[in-house]
C-alpha cells in the first residue's frame, strides 16, 4: 500500500430529494487492496460507487480519486484509470464475445489488439467467436470483467458482480480478481451477501443507512458483530 490513498472520501454526505443516502462517510482506499463494501439494500453502496465514478456530486464533503475531483471534465486521470462492472451486464446477444469487446475497445479508444489478450485472461478464448447469446451467466460476467479491464485501469469498481452465478463460477470470478490484485490493481467490491467472498477481501467496510457501522478484517467483524453469512443489517 502506498502512503497516498487512491480514493479518498472525507465527510461525504449525499442527499437525494428527501433521502439522506450518505451521512458523513470517511473512506480511504490504498493501492493494491481488495476492499469489500457490504450492507443491505439502501445502505449507500451504489451511491458511494457513483461518487467515485464521478457520476454524481457530493452534497457535502470531498471526493478525490487519484487526487482529482472525479466530477470535473478535466479529471482525465481518474476516468482513464477506472473500470466498472455491475451485476448482470447486458450485451448485444447477436455479437460474438470478441465483437462485443472490440466494440467497447473502439468506444474507449483502446487498441483492438488488447481484446484477445483480455479474453484469454478471463478464460474466454475458446468462446471468442461464439455469439454471446450462447454464453452462460458466468461467461457473461467474465466478458463484463474483460470489458471493465479495457485500457488497463488501476481501480476496478464491482457492484454485485457475482449475483446469479453458481458457486463454481463465483469462485472462478474471485480467483481472477486475486490475479488482478497481484498485478497491482485495486478493487472495490460491493455486495449485500458474504458467502464465498471472505477469503478474497483484505478489508471490509460494513455500511448501514448511509454511514459506516464497522471496518476491518471480515473474519473479525463477523465474529464480533456475530454477522451471519448473509448480511441482514438494520443499522
Ligand atoms: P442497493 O443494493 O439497493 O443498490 P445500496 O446500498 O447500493 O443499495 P443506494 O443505491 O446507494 O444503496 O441507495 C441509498 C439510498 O438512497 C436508498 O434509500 C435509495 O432509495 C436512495 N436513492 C438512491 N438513488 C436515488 C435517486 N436517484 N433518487 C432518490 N433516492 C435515491
Amino acid at each position: 500500500t502506498s502512503a497516498t490513498p487512491i480514493v479518498q472520501l472525507s465527510q461525504v454526505e449525499k442527499h437525494y430529494q428527501g433521502v439522506h443516502a450518505l451521512k458523513g462517510l470517511d473512506l480511504d482506499i490504498h493501492q493494491g487492496e481488495i476492499l469489500g463494501l457490504f450492507g443491505h439494500n439502501g445502505a449507500g453502496k451504489t451511491t458511494t460507487i457513483k461518487l467515485i465514478l464521478g457520476l454524481i456530486e457530493a452534497t457535502k464533503g470531498q471526493v478525490r480519486v487519484f487526487g482529482e475531483d472525479p466530477t470535473l471534465s478535466e479529471a482525465r486521470t481518474s476516468r482513464r484509470q477506472l473500470g466498472f462492472l455491475q451485476e448482470n451486464v447486458a450485451f448485444y446477444d447477436q455479437l460474438t464475445g470478441l465483437e462485443v469487446l472490440s466494440y467497447f475497445a473502439k468506444l474507449k479508444s483502446v487498441p483492438k489488439s488488447q481484446c484477445r489478450a483480455l479474453l484469454e485472461q478471463v478464460g474466454l478464448s475458446h468462446a471468442e467467436n461464439r455469439r454471446v447469446k450462447t454464453y452462460s451467466k458466468g461467461m457473461r460476467q467474465r466478458l463484463g470483467l474483460a470489458q471493465a479491464l479495457l485500457g488497463d485501469p488501476k481501480l476496478l469498481l464491482l457492484d454485485e458482480p457475482t449475483v446469479g452465478l453458481d458457486p463454481i463460477a463465483t469462485q472462478d470470478f474471485y480467483q481472477r480478481l486475486e490475479q488482478l490484485k497481484a498485478r497491482g490493481c485495486t478493487i472495490i467490491l460491493c455486495s449485500h451477501v458474504l458467502p464465498g467472498v471472505e477469503k478474497y477481501i483484505d478489508r471490509a467496510l460494513i455500511m448501514g443507512r448511509g454511514s459506516l457501522l464497522a471496518e476491518g478484517d471480515l473474519h473479525d467483524l463477523r465474529d464480533k458483530a456475530n454477522l451471519p453469512m448473509t448480511l441482514r443489517l438494520d443499522g
